[in-house]
């Protein structure tokens, strides 16, 4: 098999292949081959590895995952690549093809048999258009994920590493930090794809905790979260009270009982606050879902 990420290669597939790039699917593909082995090398993939990669493309990162062993189940969306896909795929009898969309694909459907047996990954180079959600249904399915390496768009990958005190920092940082340990490995320029993007990327990997910090209610959490942000120039006290629970001097005890501050804005607090702020919560009005 050749290798799939040079220029030249991909579009000899595509003029072959009668292959329109589809905008809407975000469709940019990595040429770059130092970038690609950043990627797999930060996957750690090997033959004791099940690893889920969203939207292969023409197979540039399946393929060498599946080189180093690891079985890969590929989803994809586009039928118009799944010919090409098939064909690529054709030596590797450990990448399994999903035609689908990955928003939708059950993921612990195709991984639970894996528990136990094999260390479970995710590498990806996402689509854009769909990066918040799809991490967030990652991080959600119920899985004993070991890491998450994903190329994502700069700016997305310094906010989910900020650290509080910034303007980079918000919800997306806390619940992120939440689940595991972000690292951005390599920032990379829009020529390492064709076609180019308009923006710069980053490959970001994300080693799961094996221990969470302690909240008594995750959803109340990722609610609390959510609130306090909801208003960045607002003071935590003010977003607090859009939770219509506890009235200013209620928050105000509360707070004070918990040594935080409600004058300060959201972007000041560190997790274990917010994980404290949650617990004060849960512990008067429990989940009032
Ligand atoms: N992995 C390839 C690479 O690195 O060259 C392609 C990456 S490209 C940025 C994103 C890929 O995701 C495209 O193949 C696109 O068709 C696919 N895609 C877009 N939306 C998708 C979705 N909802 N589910 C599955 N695949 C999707």
């Amino acid at each position: 098999m050749d290798n799939l990420y040079s220029a030249s290669k991909i579009k000899e597939i595509i003029n072959n292949n009668g292959f329109n790039f589809k905008k809407k699917f975000g469709q940019n593909f990595l040429i770059d081959k130092n970038i690609l082995d950043k990627i797999i090398n930060a996957t750690e993939a090997d033959g004791d590895s099940v690893v889920l990669e969203i939207g292969p493309g023409i197979g540039t990162l399946a393929v060498e995952l599946a080189k180093r062993g690891a079985t890969v189940y590929a989803i994809e969306i586009d039928s118009t690549l799944i010919p090409i896909l098939e064909k690529n795929f054709e030596l590797y009898p450990n990448i399994k093809l999903i035609h689908g969309d990955a928003l939708k694909v059950d993921y612990k459907e195709i991984l639970a048999p894996y528990i136990g047996e094999k260390k479970i990954k995710v590498a990806a180079n996402l689509p854009y258009y769909i990066t918040t959600p799809l991490i967030f249904k990652i991080l959600e399915t119920d899985l004993p994920w070991e890491s998450i390496t994903l190329m994502m768009q700069l700016e997305v990958a310094q906010r989910i590493c900020a650290k509080p005190g910034g303007k980079d920092y918000g919800s997306l940082t806390v619940a992120v930090n939440y689940y595991g340990k972000p690292t951005l490995i390599t920032k990379v320029p829009s020529q390492a794809f064709f076609p180019s993007p308009k923006v710069d990327s980053a490959v970001l990997n994300i080693k799961l905790n094996t221990e969470k910090i302690f909240v008594k209610d995750q959803q109340l959490f990722f609610k609390i979260i959510k609130t306090a942000f909801n208003q960045r120039r607002k003071t935590l006290l003010n977003n607090l009270l859009n939770l219509g629970k506890l009235n200013k001097e209620e928050l105000n005890n509360l707070l004070k009982s918990i040594n935080i501050d409600g004058s300060r804005r959201a972007e000041s607090l560190t997790i274990e606050e917010f994980a404290l702020l949650t617990n004060a919560i849960y512990n008067i009005l429990g989940n009032f879902e």
